[in-house]
């Protein structure tokens, strides 16, 4: 049993995250309470330390990409065992709306978001829901385990393209999106042209099996290098206007354009490029519940991907201040931590 206190990762205000310690909170009926193993820093965590989403409820435990072993089932919890092995899945669709019915679970109009809008896992101990947390298999590693939610975000863009294994994709942006997305579409048999300004990132991408290119290219030579390559889907992982902007207009004829990234600036496109060129853009957030989540453990039970590759630095939740402060330089791929 818990002591009945725990040490917290609390974000006061914009810059400031503070160990803080917190009582351990009951679980409610149809929720778990979680011990936390292992957590990975996000982007959205960065935008949240930076102050970037207007509506954060100040202070907030944030964190949402963590793996734990169940503590306290709260009542009416099912099909969940004490001391299980379990992966968070932080967005909590309502199931009833329309976009829910139309299996668009990813937009619900009534979705609660862990560690974003209500308090994560940056914690010794969490709340989740019993329906949003998923068994691990013990043949998982950890380190792989707490990337499963990330690799979900990517294999659900990946599957929002009608591109198909053996088409030509480029992925720009390799931050952990990015380079999982790469690592999934190099093993199901696409060519990948994965682009970045950080040399490093790159050349993780081309370890997991994609052509590397620094992107420091004009809108004319990328035009012509993918219409030379044959790519027809782009993806823009990089949550930067002006790489929207290029990449709608410098793409093939006949591409489509998936926007993955979260950049809150306006992009600007010609109608008459995208008409003429019938370039088509999509978009995707997030994950469809529950299937990309199913399809991501079982991808990693399988040992087809191993998501724990692009990890580029692992230390204790200790470290949480300054480790996010190091994330929010953007030269990191991933940060793990150990709780
Ligand atoms: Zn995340
Ligand atoms: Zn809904």
């Amino acid at each position: 049993m818990n002591s009945g206190q725990m040490n917290a990762g609390v974000l006061v205000q914009p810059k400031q995250l503070e160990l803080q310690t917190r009582p351990v909170p009951p679980p409610g009926p149809q929720e778990v309470l979680l011990k936390m193993d292992l957590l990975g820093i996000c982007g959205s965590d960065v935008s949240l330390y930076l102050g970037h989403r207007s509506n954060t409820p100040f202070p907030l435990i944030i964190g949402h990409e963590g793996i734990g072993r169940i503590e306290q089932l709260g009542a009416n919890v099912t099909g969940l065992q004490l001391g299980q092995k379990v992966v968070i899945e932080p967005n909590f669709p309502c199931g009833k709306c329309s976009l829910c019915w139309s299996g668009r679970s990813n937009i619900c109009l009534h979705k609660r978001i862990f560690g974003v809008l209500e308090p994560g896992c940056f914690a010794e101990y969490a709340l989740v829901p019993g329906q949003f947390v998923w068994p691990v298999p013990d043949s998982i590693s950890n380190e792989d385990a707490v990337l499963i939610e990330p690799m979900a975000v990517a294999l659900h863009a990946l599957y929002t393209a009608p591109a198909r294994p053996g088409d030509v994709l480029a992925v720009i942006g390799l931050g952990a999106i990015g380079l999982l997305l790469t690592q999934l579409a190099c093993r199901m048999g696409y060519r990948v042209l994965a682009y970045d300004r950080v040399s490093e990132k790159i050349a993780l991408a081309e370890q997991l099996g994609a052509i590397p290119i620094l992107a420091d290219s004009s809108e004319a030579d990328l035009a012509k290098s993918w219409q030379k390559a044959g790519v027809n889907t782009i993806f823009e992982c990089a949550g930067a206007a002006p790489a929207l902007t290029m990449a709608i207009a410098a793409a093939p004829r006949g591409a489509n354009v998936v926007v993955v990234g979260l950049a809150d600036q306006a992009s600007s496109l010609t109608e008459f490029t995208l008409t003429r060129q019938g370039i088509q853009v999509l978009s995707s957030i997030i994950y469809q519940h529950p299937l990309d989540f199913q399809r991501s453990i079982r991808l990693l039970e399988q040992g087809f991907i191993q998501p724990s590759k692009i990890i580029s630095q692992s230390t204790t939740f200790k470290q949480l201040p300054a480790a996010l402060e190091k994330a929010s330089k953007g030269q990191d791929s991933k940060i793990i931590l150990a709780v």
